[in-house]
């Protein structure tokens, strides 16, 4: 039996709230979109997200729920939980294939896809990530106001320490054996010994050092390496910023026509890496859905 071909205006790859507001926005002018979600968000593993306006402390299941609920009152959006395993061009379009054999072509692409964390590799720290582990002060600082918070990598220090000083009652620094860089002014405690593993313990973390002592911290901030989550920037050959983010303009539009791109996976080239918040993620979800009606309302006359 041949795959089923179904078509769309707008498909939308991805079910975060960059790919969640370009659907509302899109639903809004009633334009038809489906939205494809294979369920693994950058925040997967945060109980309470921060910074929020409206929604500080709220779980983001709850927002990607609410915001899923409040699109089903637009009946030319449809959301599906199934992974896009591949997309091409065609027919001036865009021909996407599903993991369930089935494929959408679509005239338009949103790419919302995200991007995940490489952690460095220290013991401990997967399982505490995105609780007890962090990258982003906004996030997740105040939680641990007035405690002593650990920063992991001497390369991230200076700019970490500026951040969590005036939160942190004292700041750790685990240099894993690297050279703090100049920009460094000190005000930490520092720790040199390379970290042998971390571990919860007394409602924190306990750091344990190949020698020397262990010490006690609330919380570790650490900075990440951003990777794509989708094949599908390399696949269709969309330019990059040196982030490894996706370059795109004021209006979401990538290098290859037709393509705009929103959320942590794409940014403007002045800027050094992704604005990574929901509500970046979700400001820059509009304005790739309103890029794309933009397109096919000209492509229309
Ligand atoms: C530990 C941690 C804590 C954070 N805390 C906060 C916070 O408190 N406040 C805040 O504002 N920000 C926070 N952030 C940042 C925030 O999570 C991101 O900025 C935001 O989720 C980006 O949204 P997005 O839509 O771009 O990507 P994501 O939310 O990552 O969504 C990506 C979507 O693409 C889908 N997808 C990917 N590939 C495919 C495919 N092949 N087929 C189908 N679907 C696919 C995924 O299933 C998912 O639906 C945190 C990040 C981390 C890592």
């Amino acid at each position: 039996m041949s795959p089923t071909t179904l078509h769309t205006d707008v498909a939308i790859i991805g079910g975060g709230p960059a790919g969640l507001q370009a659907a509302l926005t899109l639903g809004r002018i009633h334009r038809d979109a489906v939205l494809f979600d294979n369920g693994t968000y950058r925040n997967a593993g945060v109980a309470h997200m921060h910074n929020v306006l409206t929604h500080d402390g709220t779980a983001p299941s709850e927002f990607r729920a609410t915001a899923r609920d409040q699109l089903a009152a637009y009946d030319t959006i449809s959301v599906r939980d199934v992974a896009v395993t591949d997309v091409v061009q065609a027919d001036g379009g865009f021909r996407l294939v599903l993991a369930d054999d089935s494929v959408l072509t679509a005239e338009v692409l949103i790419l919302a896809t995200g991007v995940r964390d490489e952690l460095p590799a220290v013991d401990g720290l997967d399982d505490l990530w995105g609780d007890l582990a962090a990258h982003c002060p906004f996030c997740h600082g105040h939680e641990f106001s007035g405690r002593r918070i650990g920063i992991l990598g001497a390369a991230a220090a200076p700019h970490l320490s500026a951040l969590l000083g005036p939160i942190a009652s004292e700041l750790l620094v685990l240099t894993q054996g690297e050279d703090l860089p100049e920009a460094w002014s000190g005000g930490a405690m520092v720790r040199d010994e390379k970290v042998l593993g971390l571990e919860r313990h007394d409602g924190g973390i306990r750091v344990r050092f190949t020698e020397g002592s262990d010490e006690q911290v609330a919380a570790i901030f650490v900075s990440t390496a951003l990777r794509q989550s989708a094949p599908f920037a390399e696949r269709l050959g969309l330019e990059l910023n040196p982030s490894g983010c996706v370059r795109i303009d004021e209006l979401g539009r990538s290098s290859l026509p037709g393509v705009y791109c929103g959320g942590d996976m794409a940014h403007l080239p002045a800027h050094p890496m992704p604005m990574a918040s929901v509500i970046m993620a979700a400001a820059a979800g509009q304005l790739a859905a309103s890029g794309a009606q933009m397109q096919l309302m000209s492509a229309a006359h």
